[in-house]
């Protein structure tokens, strides 16, 4: 394969930059651009030099050697890092193309590393995840599936569905002598079914613990909610005043509660008001209400419950809620007791003094505990993408159609070849089976560089 150098680092000033060049020429490449030869160096070995195109001197910095087939790649890799301007880092990069390598294309690395049996194309489009991730909790999952999580997953799965296959030819080949295996082929195939069906699933919990729980932080003015908001993302980001009806816009912001990413929103206080920028707010919040998968419900414990709490208590019944007391500093006036049976239990409800920064342990413990992605373990393989959603979705469809043929005794030899499409779908996920036009599709989707 020819040689191909791209900037790794991103396209804005920072202290360095990196040049990535990977092919039977990538030393070559290098030591032109460094006017000394880089070939007798070690794998892992760097060395400093000055950097130049031709005659011209653009900078100094230092090359970094990976010998095939130990590198990303699974090619020779050479990495000239240089100051991180974007001007010298463009130079360096055509100083690179003028030594003779081919400018990459988006994901080219990662794609070669694919070719080069370095990674699986499920581990390559993890590398995207772990890129994108914003907490802890999903850069695990990220890391569990770019060491093989899923398609040990599928490897299992496409397991089961092969002895299924077997089971199938020997009914074929001696009908008689196998009188109760339509019940338990059919127990097999539902076993495939709910296990496809589970990573189904695992598609849309991974997007919620990627992109954050959608949740509403609600309750009547003055509860507390913007001094709640503050703590959680720990900054000044809603105004706090004492006069009711301040947080008059919806304000939003994206936090890592215990390893959980919450998309958290602050809404205009409940109540009444004549005022229509107030009320617009209002009505938001009922909108975020409906969509919030998780609902932080705030009370003042210095205040008796009143039309405006029992009427939000109404508006949020049967969704995943978390109960706050807050100012547990001040006289306890509100009804604990009446809270704790509207939220089910007094484990639900969770007195803090959001003023007080410890208050944030308590609280991220009780969120934590009440976000239903919490229970679902991604760190088994999950669906990333909507590639890999389709073929499940497929394979499940055609495990659908063998368990209504086996119902309906279709001839067998139909039930055996839905099951090898099924394999097929379960390949062609996992990229045991795929074309190259699944490969430049995948790829498409990276960034120069990668
Ligand atoms: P919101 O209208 O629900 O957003 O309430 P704010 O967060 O703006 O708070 C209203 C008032 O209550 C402000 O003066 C806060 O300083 C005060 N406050 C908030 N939390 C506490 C608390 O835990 N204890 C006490 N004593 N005051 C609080």
């Amino acid at each position: 394969m020819d040689t191909i150098a791209a900037i790794a680092t991103p396209n804005m000033a920072g202290s360095i930059a990196t040049i990535r060049i990977s092919g039977g020429d990538a030393f070559a490449v290098a030591g032109k651009v460094f006017r000394r030869p880089v070939d007798d160096m070690a794998g892992y070995t760097a060395r400093y030099g000055r950097i130049y195109d031709g005659d011209t001197e653009l900078d100094n910095g230092v090359v970094l050697v990976f010998r095939a087939p130990k590198s990303y790649t699974g090619e020779y890799v050479a990495e000239i890092t240089c100051h991180g301007g974007v001007y010298v880092a463009r130079r360096v990069l055509q100083a690179c193309l003028n030594a003779g390598a081919r400018l990459a294309e988006p994901g080219e690395f990662t794609k070669r590393a694919v070719l080069n049996g370095k990674l699986t194309l499920t581990q390559a489009e993890s590398v995207i995840d772990v890129i994108n991730a914003q907490s802890e909790r999903y850069l695990a999952c990220c890391n569990a599936q770019k060491s093989g999580a899923l398609e040990r997953e599928i490897e299992r799965i496409a397991g089961q569905v092969l002895s299924l296959s077997a089971h199938i030819s020997a009914w074929i080949d001696y009908p008689d002598e196998i009188d109760e295996e339509p019940t338990k082929v059919l127990r097999q195939l539902s076993d495939v079914r709910l296990e496809l069906s589970r990573l189904v699933q695992s598609y849309d919990v991974a997007k919620t613990v990627r992109d954050g729980v959608i949740t509403a932080i609600v309750g009547k003015p003055n509860a507390g909610k913007s001094t709640l908001m503050n703590l959680l993302t720990r900054k000044q980001r809603s105004i706090v005043t004492d006069v009711p009806g301040t947080t008059r816009d919806v304000v939003e912001e994206t936090v890592d509660i215990g390893g959980t990413l919450l998309r958290l929103c602050d809404c205009a206080g409940i109540r009444e008001s004549d005022d229509v920028v107030e009320r617009i707010g209002i009505e938001y919040m009922y909108s975020r209400i409906e969509e919030a998968a998780l609902v932080i419900a705030v009370f003042d414990n210095s205040r008796a419950l009143e039309k405006d709490d029992y009427d939000l208590i109404e508006r949020i019944r049967g969704k995943s809620c978390v109960c706050v007391v807050n100012k547990s500093d001040l006289p306890d006036v509100v009804d604990l007791a009446a809270l704790s049976a509207e939220f089910g239990g007094a484990e639900r409800v969770v007195r803090i003094c959001a003023k007080n920064p410890e208050a944030l342990q308590t609280l991220s413990d009780v969120i934590v505990k009440a976000c239903d992605v919490s229970s679902f373990d991604l760190s088994a393989g999950f669906i990333a993408n909507e590639r890999q959603r389709l073929c499940v979705i497929q394979a499940r469809e055609l495990v659908e159609q063998a368990i209504a043929g086996i119902e309906s005794n279709a001839p067998l030899d139909t039930t055996g070849f839905l099951l090898e499409q099924v394999l097929e779908e379960l390949y062609r996920l996992s990229g045991k089976s795929v074309s190259a036009d699944i490969i430049n599709e995948v790829f498409e989707k990276f960034c120069v560089g990668k």
